[in-house]
């Protein structure tokens, strides 16, 4: 057999492990939901697997997690009877951090610990969290279909390197052994891990199980006999697929777990709607809105999309068909019983099935943020996190742009800050006796569009106007003409006519003023020629002396530096 080797940790492990240890102590328990969790994985990947070779489950159909304590040895190992790895897998697995997003995560690292524990809970902790409480972790694993002789050894404790040997493991999976830190003993009570299991692990569907000591023949209360019960694994979850259960059965916390576990995500979930679908579809879908954005929200190749079950059974994660792209945030499950068990990426892509549930799904979405919408502060930390990519929305979902942009925010003149609060229903409540349009203007700034001097008329006429100035607003307007039946107009563009919202007087006072004004108009035109298309007498501005107003169907001077930026 081969020999033990030494490997060093990629920097960023190693960086990883030292914040984890500092800043996690204080919820050092939860690395047995992140082992756990990681095993029930290994048994969904190896189902997956085994539905196209069931030989690979070999004797050992049952799949489960085990957790034995040993006390003499101060050990908490942690076994899974799923996929297991190869040592290219471990190496790569348990060596380097091979996640999107990485480098940002790195790059926002503070030294200050409470706030980069935070990030790090955004992170998502996973494996190496064993360090919390091992001074020493070992892991010994075999591939499903893999000769016993081809098994693995890692061990590590937590600095610089690890070791790999090779090994002969008799089954499959993985065992992953934590060598206690002085002071860890309380992991090594039954009852603890029992309670930590019941809390964080209850939703995993495969068995997780303890030993169970014998118990000696002992009395009952009516002087009968009760039988001796042999040592046995019991299990000490629920062992259901938390989505298959009723609804009024599951508890906030279950739900709240369950998120962490698909999400490997660390923060509670902001909200979720759990649907079972019958009639010409059948599914049942479990969605998540995520308090906080991943570091990977604007990287194009980052995965998203929901976790697939066919009847059941385990089928991919990241499954993006199910999602549109203006509502990639969205974590969850979805159990469909039409698509086949061998459905692939491909499939995916062109059935009528899939088109059915994407249009479920993004319903039931975009009701949950309706549903969020009603709790201003709750709806606030949302939009904060994700409102640029919902939008995305009117120009993705044609279908569904009434919705959307029911949900939409924006800053506005009505507001003092630039809190994006204002839905396009509250600025219709709140417009004038006469406007039928309901008027904004991009820039490049907040501060840019509040102070435009487009503005002036609009402000002494006591009009409201959206301020929109993310990169994306140009586009969204574009693609989302009215509201309610009212106009989207900008400010900037064309024949601001708002004529209709004056009184008598200030009319009469206009045409004087044009009449006194032909003539340096015409002066100008001359002056400029082809410069420009058309010289005005405008009664936009009350206190700036000039501006460049765009024709109506001109590209905006937005848009225009818009384009400069990409290099059109
Ligand atoms: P994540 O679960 O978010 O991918 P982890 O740090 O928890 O990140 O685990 C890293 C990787 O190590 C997993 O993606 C998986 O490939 C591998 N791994 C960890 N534990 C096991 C296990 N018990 N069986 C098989 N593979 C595992
Ligand atoms: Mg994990």
């Amino acid at each position: 057999s081969g020999q033990k080797q030494t490997h060093g940790f990629q920097a960023e492990v190693k960086q990883l492990l030292q914040l984890m240890i500092h800043s996690l102590y204080s919820n050092k328990e939860i690395f047995l939901r992140e082992l756990v969790s990681n095993a029930s994985d290994a048994a969904d990947k190896l189902r997956f697997l085994a539905l196209s070779d069931g030989n690979l489950y070999g004797d050992d159909g049952e799949l489960r997690v085990r957790i034995s304590l040993d006390e003499k040895a101060r050990t908490l190992t942690v076994s899974d009877n799923g996929i297991g790895m190869t040592q290219e897998e471990v190496i790569s697995h348990l060596g380097t951090i091979a996640k999107s997003g990485t480098k940002e995560f790195f790059s926002q690292l503070s030294g200050d610990q409470s706030k980069d524990s935070k990030l790090i809970g955004q992170f998502g902790v996973g494996f190496y969290s064993a360090f919390i409480v091992a001074d020493k972790v070992t892991v010994r694993t075999r591939k499903a279909g893999a000769a016993a002789s081809a098994a693995v050894e890692w061990e590590s404790a937590g600095e610089g390197d690890y070791s790999i040997t090779p090994i002969t493991k008799d089954s499959r999976g993985t065992d992953i052994i934590l060598h206690l830190r002085e002071g860890e003993d309380e992991f090594l009570s039954r009852w603890k891990v029992e309670s930590i299991v019941t809390k964080y692990s209850d939703y995993i569907s495969i068995p997780v199980e303890l030993w169970q000591e014998e118990q000696p023949e002992r009395d009952g209360a009516d002087g009968e006999k009760i039988a001796a019960v042999p040592g046995h694994w019991q299990a000490v979850n629920k062992a259901t697929a938390l989505w298959t259960r009723d609804k009024s059965d599951i508890k906030d916390e279950e739900y709240q777990e369950f998120y962490k576990h698909i999400s490997h995500d660390w923060n509670e979930p902001l909200s979720w709607s759990h649907n079972k679908v019958e009639g010409n579809n059948n599914y049942t879908s479990l969605l998540y809105v995520p308090k906080k954005a991943p570091f990977d929200l604007w990287n194009r190749e980052a995965r998203h999309g929901l976790k697939l079950y066919v009847q059941r059974v385990f089928i991919m994660d990241d499954a993006e068909q199910f999602m549109p792209s203006y509502l990639r945030f969205i974590k969850g499950v979805l159990d469909s019983s039409d698509l086949p068990l061998n459905v692939s990426r491909e499939i995916l892509q062109d059935t009528k099935v899939t088109q059915a549930l994407r249009k479920g799904c993004s319903s039931r979405a975009l009701k949950m943020l309706e549903k969020l919408s009603k709790d201003a502060e709750q709806y606030q930390a949302f939009w904060n996190e994700f409102g640029q990519v919902l939008k995305e929305g009117p120009a993705e979902d044609f279908a569904n742009k009434e919705q959307i942009a029911a949900l939409l925010r924006f800053a506005s003149t009505h507001n003092e800050d630039s809190t994006q609060n204002v839905a396009l229903a509250d600025y219709v409540s709140r417009m004038k006796e006469g406007q039928d349009e309901i008027y904004y203007i991009v820039a490049d700034s907040y501060a840019a569009a509040k102070h435009s001097p487009h503005l002036e008329v609009l402000r002494k006429k006591g009009l409201e106007v959206l301020l929109l100035s993310d990169r994306i607003d140009e586009w969204l307007v574009q693609h989302l003409p009215e509201f309610d039946g009212k106009k989207l107009r900008s400010v900037a563009k064309g024949n601001l006519d708002l004529s209709k919202l004056d009184d008598d007087e200030t009319k009469k006072a206009q045409q004087e003023t044009e009449k006194a004004f032909a003539d340096v108009i015409s002066r100008v035109k001359t002056a400029l020629g082809e410069q420009v298309k058309e010289v005005k007498v405008s009664h936009r501005l009350t206190e700036s002396p000039a501006c460049v107003v765009t024709d109506e169907f001109d590209m905006s001077t937005q848009m225009i530096k818009l384009m400069e930026s990409v290099g059109q």
